[in-house]
């Protein structure tokens, strides 16, 4: 396959439905949190009663032109909503309303590495109920299907980027940097595994150095990166294959089965004119003064592009910077701690190592642990000032995540202090020195790099707490 790959080029565009955090739906006053009595959520207006009118949540909006910005979108002053025609058991109206010809953001773009990726455009529409088969929720019988309506009408961001991708690494990057975004901008948790974040990947193959796309196939169900890639690296394999046998790729769309590591055949893929689109009577068409945008635009947060690149420009390397960004919890606590003024390069040793350990060890969070910045930051201070070692410092952190004791008061009650005292540090290098004649022979003799045993040795007498420049100082000192 690998020689056969070198003849084509890949084509990638991703379709990506982002879950809007708003508190009720995008068009009834119905909450939106997860896990709730199935049904419980749902109004008359979700449930398609006649008679009933949608209203346009304003904070969706809001949210779009967020999002919108943070993907260099242009925001259109006018966007219209419009009927999407299909008949699905979990949808009671039998059309979703979504925008068709006139979205709320369009002409966009992000950079993955230096490449740049266009944003066709991004619009807003209402989610779907969802379908509980019987079999696989092990209900009995398997030959029915329940309704739970209380999705319907959750309001998504349907983020549509140009075929511009050529890799399943670029699908998977543009993918992770696009949830970096709504996730720092508030809009969305972006987790894939609970579906709050959904991809559809539009993948074709044509001869290198071609200019005419090939048909492409959509695959959904993709619920990991991992899983994005895999399913993407399946179809390029898939339509090789049959475009070597002399066959044609049939425009469809195909599920991923993430188990069987295959694709299968869902449907044929339907054409705009099979949704009978048409404008939504119900809802006015949405005038968005620049004014709003600009109130929308002040309200931005650091995006994540800018955050690594700050980072980077505190001396961080591109990928801790990088690895700190992809973990949002530990990026803002750090810059809580940097705000507080600490030095970073100690605090991301910190946090890149025993604190991001710990908190995989345990599958949590840093908010679930009981550090506060402050507490870090005196930490470091401690270092700084020489009163503990780094060492020490790493033993204790620990402690302080679980406990939420300040540094300060775990070291003066176990008394871990460093010693920097002179003679309290000259007596115990003379007692090794004393314990060790061989040692001191050979060292004398020439085997100067035994100085290293003799330093390990006056760090368990003291167990880590000696000053290690004085030790060393000494140390040469003594044994002349
Ligand atoms: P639809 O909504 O019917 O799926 P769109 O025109 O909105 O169709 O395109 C969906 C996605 O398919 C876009 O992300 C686009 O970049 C991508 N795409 C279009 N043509 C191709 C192609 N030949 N190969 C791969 N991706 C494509
Ligand atoms: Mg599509």
């Amino acid at each position: 396959m690998e020689s056969l790959r070198d003849k084509y080029e890949v084509v990638i565009g991703l379709e990506v439905h982002a879950q809007l955090k708003t508190k009720s739906k995008i068009f009834a006053p119905d909450g939106t949190e997860f896990g709730k009595e199935p049904n419980s959520e749902t109004s008359p207006i979700t449930l398609g009663m006649p008679g009933v009118l949608p209203v346009l949540n304003k904070e969706v909006v809001n949210m779009g032109i967020l999002t919108g910005l943070a993907l260099n979108c242009e925001i259109p002053e006018r966007c219209k909503f419009d009927r999407k025609q299909y008949f699905y058991p979990d949808l009671p109206k039998g059309y979703q309303i979504s925008q068709y010809d006139e979205p709320i953001c369009v002409n966009g773009h992000i950079d993955i590495k230096g490449k740049r990726i266009g944003i066709t455009r991004a619009h807003l529409e209402e989610d779907a109920g969802k379908l509980v088969h019987a079999g696989a929720a092990g209900l009995a019988g398997s030959s029915y299907s329940l309704v739970d309506l209380n999705r319907a009408g959750t309001p998504l961001l349907e983020i549509v980027s140009e075929p511009d991708m050529r890799s399943s690494e670029e699908a998977r990057m543009y993918m992770e940097e696009l949830r970096n975004i709504v996730r720092y901008i508030g809009v969305c948790d972006g987790n894939l595994e609970e579906g709050s974040m959904r991809c559809d990947a539009n993948i074709s193959i044509m001869p290198k150095g071609s200019k005419v796309f090939g048909t492409r196939a959509e695959i959904k169900n993709v619920n990991s990166f991992s899983a994005l890639q895999r399913a993407i690296e399946y179809e390029i394999d898939r339509q090789i294959e049959i475009v070597e046998e002399g066959g044609e790729v049939v425009q469809e769309t195909r599920l991923w089965d993430d188990n069987a590591r295959e694709t299968k055949s869902m449907r044929g893929k339907e054409d705009a004119h099979d949704y009978r689109y048409f404008p939504e009577p119900d809802l006015m068409p949405l005038q968005i003064s620049r004014e709003w945008v600009q109130e929308i635009k002040d309200r931005m947060p650091e995006l994540p592009e800018a955050k690594r690149q700050r980072y980077m420009s505190l001396g961080l390397s591109e990928y801790d910077a990088s690895v700190i960004v992809e973990q949002m919890g530990l990026a803002l606590f750090f810059d809580e701690v940097l705000k507080l003024g600490a030095t970073p390069k100690i605090a991301v040793n910190f946090i890149m190592g025993e604190i991001a350990a710990y908190l995989k060890e345990e599958h949590i969070e840093i908010t679930d642990t009981k550090l506060t910045p402050e507490n870090l930051v005196e930490l470091i201070s401690l270092i700084e000032k020489n009163t503990i070692s780094n060492n020490i410092g790493k033993q204790i952190i620990v402690d302080m995540m679980k406990t939420g004791e300040k540094a300060s008061s775990i070291v003066e009650k176990r008394g871990l202090s460093q010693i920097t005292d002179e003679n309290a540090i000259k007596e115990v290098v003379q007692k090794v020195v004393d314990a060790n004649p061989q040692q001191v022979a050979a060292y004398k003799g020439g085997k100067v790099q035994l100085l290293g045993f003799f330093v390990g040795q006056v760090m368990k007498e003291t167990k880590g707490r000696a000053n290690p420049k004085a030790v060393n100082d000494l140390l040469k000192e003594i044994l002349g």
